[in-house]
């Protein structure tokens, strides 16, 4: 009876460790997913520094290409000074000279913000280059970190599969069956410890008659409550596998 009850024990501890590892496991693609998408959010935002970068050195050849615009409409305006004839022209051409003069001075202002503007950013980007490149050795790292992680959980897992096989061929097939069907109804567990005459799952007692019956422990029972395969959690016999199950 208790050989029977120790190999459920050994076997609830091996699922327990598979489910685990398969968790475990299967987190693994998505850490790396979240790895990549945090690269490709520091490239995308770099790919647009840059064009801003493009965007503000093309309005500053406009604004340089306008002030060159205005500085030869200043040359004919001043070439017209010196042909008028009368007052009202010289004055006309005066006040044209005194326009582009303003206009040459917001442009200029304007050329020098841009440049202020391209010299920061362009700052900025070759900061934003530095940092992708350690990102990128980071994520490269922290990937393959993952990947051999997932290699070592893939392995592990393999070896609890053959070791479920072994201890499923010792254990009788009714109460394998048994065992399997309730860990799927009871959210993978099917056997639990029995303390003080409470089940230790769903911390429902038991009568004291049949707690003593399992303190004997000639058969196997099942909680009356949650119906789990239940064994007597201070046996010391069986203490050891429970205390597995703690790992
Ligand atoms: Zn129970």
């Amino acid at each position: 009876m208790r050989e029977k009850m120790r190999l459920l024990i050994a076997l609830q501890n091996c699922d327990k460790k598979i489910q685990e590892t398969r968790k475990k496991r299967d987190e693994c693609p998505a850490r790396i997913a979240s790895l990549d998408s945090e690269l490709e959010m520091a490239e995308a935002s770099l790919t647009e520094a840059k064009e801003k970068l493009e965007a503000l050195k093309k309005d500053r050849r406009q604004v340089e290409r306008d002030i060159e615009d205005v500085e030869v409409r200043k040359k004919k305006g001043q070439a017209k000074l010196s042909s008028v004839s009368t007052n009202k022209e010289y004055r006309a051409a005066l006040k044209e000279i005194e326009e582009l003069d303003r206009t040459r001075s917001l442009l200029e202002d304007k050329a020098l913000e841009l440049m202020e503007q391209v010299e920061q950013l362009e700052e900025e980007i070759k900061e934003g280059v530095k940092d992708l490149k350690a990102l990128k050795k980071k994520v490269d790292g922290d990937r393959k970190v993952i990947e051999q992680e997932m290699k070592k959980l893939e392995d592990y897992l393999g070896v609890l599969l053959k070791e479920r096989e072994q201890l499923c061929k010792k254990v009788d097939g009714e109460l394998l069956s048994r065992y399997d069907m309730l860990r799927e109804r009871r959210g993978g567990l099917a056997v639990s410890p029995v303390i003080s005459g409470v089940c230790q799952t769903c911390h429902m007692g038991i009568p004291p008659q049949k707690f003593n019956e399992l303190i004997r422990g000639d058969n196997l029972m099942s909680c009356p409550n949650c119906q789990r395969i239940i064994y007597w959690g201070e046996d010391e016999k069986l203490k050891l596998e429970g205390e597995g199950a703690e790992e």
